[in-house]
Formats: C-alpha cells, structure tokens, sequence
C-alpha cells in the first residue's frame, strides 16, 4: 500500500481497534486513533510513531455530530484526505429486557449505528474525491441473536444494513464497504462481560474454546488481520461482505 493512505479508526485507544491501527501503520497507511479515552489513543498513535510509522491521536466522541466531523477535518489536514475508515468504537449495555433501560439501548444505538453514520458520512466525501476508499464496520457474532443482548444485537444486525447499502451507493466511485463480524475476541469488553456474570474470565475463556471449532478464542490481531486486507489495494472486489472472524462457520 502506498504511504499516501490515510485511515481513521475509531475506538482505537485499545482492544480491536488498536490492533487494527497497528496493522493499518504497518501497511504503510497513515493513521488517525480516534477515541473517548484520549490517553489511550495516544498511547496508540505513540506506538506507531516509535516504529517510524504517522499517526495522530484524536480524542472525540463518534456518537457527536460536530465532534465526529471535526475528527475527520483534523486527520485530513493533520495527515492528508481519508480514505479508509474502520467504525470499530463500541460499547455494551447488556441486560435482558425486560430489565433494559431506554438509556441503555439509546447509548448502544448511538455509538455503534450513529456513530458509523456520522464518521462515514464526513469521511466518504474524501474517498469520493480521491476515487479510492475502503470502509470496515465492525459487526459481531451477536448479530445473529445473542440473550442480554437485544441492543447490541440490533445495533450490529443494523451495521450489517448500513454496510451493504454503502456499497451498493459508494461502489461506483471505487470506495468498497464491508463489514467484520468477530465471535468472541479477547479484550476488556468480554473481560467486562464476564465480571458482569460473575464469572472468571480464563474458566470462561476455557469453555468458549471447547464450543469454537479452531479450539479457542480469538485475538485482536485476528480480527486486524482481515481488516487489513479488507483496507488494502488488493480488496477492491471485495465490497457488501460480512466476514464472521469466530473460529468456525457461522449462520
Ligand atoms: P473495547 O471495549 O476493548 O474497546 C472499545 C473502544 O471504543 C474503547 O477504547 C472505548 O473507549 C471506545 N469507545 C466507546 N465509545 C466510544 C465513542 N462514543 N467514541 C469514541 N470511542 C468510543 O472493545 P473491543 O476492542 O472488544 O471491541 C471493538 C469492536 O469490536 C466493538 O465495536 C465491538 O462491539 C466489536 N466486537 C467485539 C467482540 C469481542 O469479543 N471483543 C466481538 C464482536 C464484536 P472508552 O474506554 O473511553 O469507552
């Protein structure tokens, strides 16, 4: 991939999306960690620039339509027009629900679907100009259904949507969307899971591992990994995909 490639990859101060800015750096794209967590993201951007590689850390809340522009005007004029974009920041508001407060739901909704909305709608004007872009949204698993979960469920059964419709709108000005849905990825947020149920993590780790055919829980590298092709030159026949990353076949 050229160096004139510029990403913004949004919940990128840990987890998935720090994997995923790491992967995109050392493709030779420049990248913007955009985050809540401004500390984090900047440990991120730090991480990449000790390499050689060009980052910027942006603290900005996706689900806010001023701040989410403002993320995007700032990578462009900081590092250059974006044309890749990987909506990957997230939350979870678990309950089942009958218990599952309007507040928890509009919190999922508004990170995951209208914060994707918001940063592709400011980013796709850069790939249109450019003629060139790549968008990855992250799905998961639980769009399939998942109990405790009716928010989050929708909200990625929802990304699902969103991604097919940018590809069937964007595909003519070379700008491919797709979208990766992982099963069960080690990180805080399934360490948040399992302190909620009560469990311990490695015991529950241990029993997803017997149920998933590869014989254990993925890495946030795995999930870069596919993300990182999805976002190169070689993807562009790619385009309205939903990769499952979980390990073995899914519905
Ligand atoms: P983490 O909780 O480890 O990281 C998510 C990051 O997103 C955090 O740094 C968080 O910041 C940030 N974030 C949350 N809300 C916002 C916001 N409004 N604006 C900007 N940044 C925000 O999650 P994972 O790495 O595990 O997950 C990454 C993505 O992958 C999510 O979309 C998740 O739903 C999805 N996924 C994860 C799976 C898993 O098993 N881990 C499985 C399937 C999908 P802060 O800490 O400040 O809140």
């Amino acid at each position: 991939m050229t160096t004139s490639r510029v990403a913004v990859v949004t919940g990128a101060a840990r987890g998935i999306g720090a994997a995923i800015a790491h992967r995109l750096a050392g493709q030779g794209v420049a990248v913007a960690a955009v985050d809540l967590d401004t500390a984090g993201c900047a440990r991120t951007a730090n991480t990449i620039l000790e390499v050689g590689g060009r980052a910027i850390a942006v603290g900005a809340d996706v689900a806010d339509e001023n701040a989410a522009a403002r993320a995007v005007e700032q990578t462009a004029a900081e590092l250059g027009p974006v044309t890749v974009l990987v909506n990957n920041a997230g939350i979870i508001r678990d309950n089942l629900l009958f218990k599952m407060t309007s507040g928890d739901w509009d919190a999922v909704m508004n990170v995951h679907l209208r914060g994707a909305f918001l940063m592709t709608r400011a980013a796709q004007a850069h790939m249109i100009e450019a003629k060139w872009g790549r968008i990855v949204n992250l799905s998961s698993t639980s769009a399939l259904g998942n109990r405790g979960q009716a928010n989050y469920a929708a909200a990625k059964a929802g990304l699902q949507g969103f991604t097919k419709t940018l590809a069937l709108e964007l595909g003519k000005f070379g700008v491919t969307a797709n979208a990766i849905a992982p099963g069960f990825i080690d990180t805080e947020m399934t360490q948040a899971t399992a302190d909620r149920l009560g469990v311990d993590f490695e015991d529950w780790k241990a029993a997803a591992s017997r149920e998933i055919p590869v014989g254990r829980v993925g890495t946030p590298d795995d999930v870069a990994a596919v993300a990182g092709f999805l976002c190169s030159e070689d993807a562009g026949y790619v385009s309205g995909q939903v990769i499952y990353v979980a390990g073995g076949p899914k519905a």
